[in-house]
C-alpha cells in the first residue's frame, strides 16, 4: 500500500463540507457546542474563503420571505416551491426553512454583506423572495463569520484541502469520515458523535455543452463532484428525489444568470422569428396538471415551452436585453439628460450582474462586442445538474421538526432530530438534503444553522463515542489509496502513462460516465429524452463502469482527488438512472423527458420516489412515500409571485 501517514482526529461534531450550509452550520454549532463542552471539526476539500457554489460570489440572495414586513408568509413560499416542483415537495421541510431563512440574511448583513436599499432604506427586491446584493465577496464574507466563530475559544478547528471520501461507520450509527490531503500524503480519519454532510451536489455526471478548449466549463461549480450524495448513500441512508435533475437556462457559451434580466429588467425571451415561446406555447401549459396554470410558471415548463422552439428548428433563442432596457428608458424619454443617465445606470446594473458572480460572461460579452443596451444574446438550456437546493430537489431524506408534523406526517416525516437521515447521527444540509428545493445561498445557511443545532442536541443525548473497527479501517484506507498503488505497479507498462491495458486514468473514466449519462438518460445529446429501453441500456454499461472504477489510478494527490470525485459522481448517477426508470411518467419536462411515459399520472405518481442501497450487499430498492401537506390546501394551485431564475 503506498506510503501515506494516518492523522486521527476525534470530535463530537464533524461537519463535512465548507460552503453556505456548512459555514451556517459552524455558526450554529460553535454557539451550542460552548454552552455544551463539546468541540466541532469542520473540513473543506478546498478553502472555505472561495468554496463552494457561491465562491466567485453572488448578484442576488434567493430566499428571502420578508416576515418582519408582512410581506409574504411562510405558507406563501411553500406553495411557491410545491408549485415549482411540480407538487413534490416536503412541506415540513420547506417552512422550516422559511421561517428562519430572514435572520440569516439579517446576519449576513450585520457580517458587512452589502444588501441594495431604495431610498427609504427598504431592500431592492430582485422578484418576490430575491433581494439585490453586491455579492462579490459574498463568501468571504460568510466564511470569516464561521471562522470566527469556531476558532474562536477553542470551540473547534477547520481543516481545509482535505478530500472526504465516505463514512466511517458503527453498525447503523455514522462515526465520522474518511478522507485524505490534497497536498501532503496524508490520509485523515474523523470520528465523530455525529456528522453533518453538507458537500454540494454534482456537476459533469453529464457531458457538458463545452468542449474543447472550454471545456469543464459549466454553470454549477466544477469542485462539487456528488460526494454529498455517496457519502450519504454509501452510509445506507435512504435518498429521495434523486430524478430531480435541474436544467438552467443560462447566457450560452458562459452561463451568465438570467434572474437580473427576467426578473428585474422584466426582458422577453424570443425565438429566430421573433416569436415569444412563454405567449405562443401558452396552451401546452395545460398538459401538465393544475402546475401548468401556476403564475409563476414552474422552472421546468418554462424550459420546456423554449426547448420545444429550439427542436422545431426555431432557434436560437434570444435574451432581448436591448429591447428590456430601452423600454426602461423610454419612461425617461421627454428628458434628454435624465434618459441618458438611467441608460448609464442600466448598462453599468447589466455589467456588474455578471461581474458580481460569473465574470466569464462579461469576458465573453467583451470578447464578442456585445453592447447589451443594442443586442440581444443567446440564452440555452444547460447540461443536467444535481443540486437540491436549488430548482433541483435530490438529496437525502431527512426527519422534519416536531412542531410542524400533523397527524399524517409525523411517522412518515419525522423520528427525533430535525435533518438527521435514516442513519443514526447523520445529518444533512443544503444540496445534501432532499425534497426542499428553493432554499439557495440563504435557506442553505439556515439549514445549516437547523441541522447543527440538532446534531448538538443528539450528541448531548446520546454521548457516547462510536467505536470504529480497525479491520474495516484498515481495508477503508487500502481502498482510497488504491488508485496510487494501480498507478505505481503498472506505469511501466507502456511508454505513454496516459493509456495503459492495466488501469483507467480518473479523465477517462469520467469521458466514459458523461458519455453514458448523455446519451442514455436524457443529456443535451438526446434532446433530454429517455425511455426505458435506454435507461436499462445505460444501468449496464454503468455496471462495466462500476467494474472498472476498482482499476483507476493516480500518479499524484490531484489525481487521486479526481478518481474519487468520479467514483462518487458515478454513484450519483446510478441513483438518477435508477429513479428515473423506477418513476414511470413524465413530471418535469424541461428537465426530462420520458419518451414512453409522456404524460404526467398525478394518480399513480404523486408521491415521492426514494432509493436506498444496503451498505453490506450492494442492493437498491426503490419505493414510494407519500406526500402529505403541512398547510390546508385550496382546490387548486394558486399563483405565488415571481419565479427564481437564476
Ligand atoms: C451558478 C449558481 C448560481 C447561483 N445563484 C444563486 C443566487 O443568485 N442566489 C442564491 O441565493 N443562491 C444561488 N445559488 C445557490 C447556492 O449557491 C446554493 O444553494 C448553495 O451554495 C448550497 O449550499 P451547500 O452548502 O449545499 O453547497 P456549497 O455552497 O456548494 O458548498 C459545498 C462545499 O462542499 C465542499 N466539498 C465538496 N466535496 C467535498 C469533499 N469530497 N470533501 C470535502 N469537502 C467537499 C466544497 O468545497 C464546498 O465547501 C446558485 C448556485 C449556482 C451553482
Amino acid at each position: 500500500m503506498a506510503n501515506f501517514e494516518t492523522v486521527t482526529v476525534e470530535t463530537d461534531l464533524l461537519i463535512v463540507g465548507g460552503g453556505m450550509a456548512a459555514c451556517g452550520a459552524a455558526v450554529e454549532a460553535a454557539y451550542w457546542a460552548k454552552k455544551n463542552g463539546l468541540k466541532v471539526t469542520l473540513v473543506d476539500k478546498a478553502a472555505v474563503d472561495r468554496s463552494g457554489a457561491v465562491a466567485m460570489g453572488l448578484s442576488a440572495i434567493n430566499q428571502y420571505v420578508g416576515l418582519r414586513d408582512g410581506a409574504n408568509t411562510v405558507k406563501d413560499y411553500v406553495d411557491y416551491v410545491r408549485n415549482d416542483l411540480m407538487g413534490v415537495t416536503r412541506e415540513d421541510l420547506v417552512a422550516n426553512i422559511a421561517r428562519h431563512v430572514d435572520s440569516t440574511v439579517h446576519l449576513f448583513e450585520k457580517w458587512g454583506l452589502p444588501i441594495w436599499k431604495d431610498e427609504k432604506g427598504a431592500y431592492v427586491h430582485e422578484g418576490r423572495w430575491q433581494l439585490m446584493i453586491n455579492g462579490e465577496s459574498y463568501k468571504v464574507v460568510v466564511a470569516e463569520a464561521a471562522k470566527n466563530a469556531l476558532l474562536q475559544d477553542g470551540v473547534g478547528q477547520i481543516f481545509e484541502r482535505v478530500f472526504i471520501v465516505g463514512p466511517l461507520m458503527d453498525g447503523d450509527r455514522c462515526a465520522g469520515a474518511i478522507g485524505f490531503s490534497v497536498r501532503e500524503n496524508k490520509v485523515y480519519v474523523f470520528k465523530s458523535k455525529a456528522t453533518l454532510v453538507a458537500m454540494g451536489g454534482a456537476v459533469h455526471v453529464f457531458k457538458p455543452r463545452s468542449s474543447g478548449e472550454g471545456f469543464g466549463r459549466a454553470w454549477y461549480p466544477p469542485w462539487n463532484s456528488g460526494s454529498s450524495a455517496y457519502f450519504t448513500l454509501r452510509a445506507g441512508a435512504e435518498m429521495t428525489c434523486q430524478e430531480v435533475r435541474f436544467i438552467p437556462v443560462r447566457f450560452k457559451d458562459a452561463y451568465g444568470p438570467v434572474g437580473a434580466w427576467f426578473l428585474l429588467f422584466k426582458s422577453r425571451a424570443t425565438n429566430a422569428m421573433g416569436g415569444d415561446y412563454m405567449v405562443e406555447r401558452k396552451p401546452e401549459l395545460e398538459k401538465w396538471g393544475p402546475y401548468g396554470r401556476v403564475k409563476p410558471v414552474p422552472a421546468n415548463l418554462r424550459n420546456y415551452l423554449g426547448m420545444l422552439d429550439v427542436m422545431e428548428g426555431k432557434g436560437p433563442i434570444s435574451m432581448r436585453t436591448e429591447e428590456a432596457l430601452q423600454k426602461i428608458a423610454d419612461t425617461y424619454k421627454d428628458d434628454q439628460v435624465a434618459y441618458k443617465k438611467k441608460m448609464k445606470e442600466l448598462e453599468s446594473e447589466a455589467w456588474e450582474d455578471f461581474l458580481d458572480m460569473t465574470i466569464s460572461q462579461a469576458i465573453l460579452w467583451a470578447a464578442t462586442n456585445v453592447q447589451p443596451e443594442q443586442r440581444s444574446s443567446e440564452i440555452a438550456a444547460a447540461e443536467p445538474y444535481f443540486i437540491g437546493s436549488h430548482s433541483g430537489a435530490s438529496g437525502a431524506w431527512v426527519s422534519g421538526p416536531e412542531d410542524l408534523q400533523t397527524d399524517d406526517t409525523k411517522k412518515a416525516y419525522f423520528w427525533g432530530y430535525s435533518n438527521m437521515s435514516t442513519v443514526k447521527g447523520l445529518f444533512c444540509a443544503g444540496d445534501a438534503s432532499g425534497a426542499s428545493s428553493h432554499k439557495f445561498s440563504s435557506g442553505s445557511h439556515a439549514e445549516g444553522r437547523i441541522a447543527a443545532k440538532s446534531a448538538v442536541k443528539f450528541i448531548v443525548e446520546n454521548n457516547t463515542a462510536p467505536k470504529v473497527d480497525t479491520a474495516a479501517l484498515n481495508a477503508q484506507m487500502a481502498e482510497i489509496l488504491k488508485p496510487i498503488d494501480n498507478f505505481e505497479q503498472h506505469k511501466n507498462v507502456t511508454t505513454d502513462e496516459e493509456t495503459n491495458p492495466n488501469y483507467i486514468k480518473p479523465r477517462m473514466f469520467m469521458f466514459r460516465l458523461q458519455k453514458i449519462m448523455d446519451e442514455y438518460a436524457g443529456g443535451v445529446t438526446a434532446q433530454f429524452t429517455t425511455n426505458k429501453a435506454s435507461l436499462e441500456r445505460g444501468l449496464e454499461l454503468l455496471g462495466f463502469l462500476k467494474e472498472d472504477s476498482e482499476k483507476l489510478a493516480a500518479s499524484n494527490l490531484h489525481e487521486l482527488m479526481r478518481c474519487w470525485e468520479n467514483v462518487h459522481r458515478m454513484w450519483q448517477a446510478e441513483a438518477h438512472v435508477r429513479t428515473v426508470l423506477f418513476r414511470e411518467e413524465t413530471r418535469w419536462p424541461g428537465y426530462y423527458y420520458r419518451a414512453d411515459m409522456p404524460k404526467i399520472d398525478e394518480a399513480k405518481w404523486h408521491v415521492f420516489a426514494n432509493c436506498r442501497c444496503d451498505p453490506k450487499t450492494g442492493k437498491w430498492e426503490l419505493f414510494t412515500r407519500p406526500i402529505f401537506h403541512v398547510f390546508p390546501q385550496p382546490a387548486e394551485a394558486k399563483p405565488q409571485g415571481a419565479a427564481s431564475a437564476r
